[in-house]
């Protein structure tokens, strides 16, 4: 019940996401919103098709 984490705005979909040691990817959701931020040079060539609630999930829990 103590664990309080701190909550960012996801700086590519703005999703909340807890600031937590183990999150990886902060201040970004998912590696998917990591990858898109830093490829936002990228992206102007390659428009990225942002589906929330999709594929997010599985990039977030797939790291057994
Ligand atoms: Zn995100």
């Amino acid at each position: 019940m103590s664990e309080k984490y701190k909550i960012v705005a996801c700086p590519t979909c703005e999703k909340p996401v807890e600031w937590r040691p183990e999150n990886k990817f902060r201040p970004f959701c998912s590696e998917r919103c990591k990858l898109i931020d830093l490829g936002e040079w990228a992206a102007e060539k390659f428009k990225v098709p942002a589906e929330d609630g999709l594929s997010e999930d599985e990039f977030g829990d797939g790291n057994h």
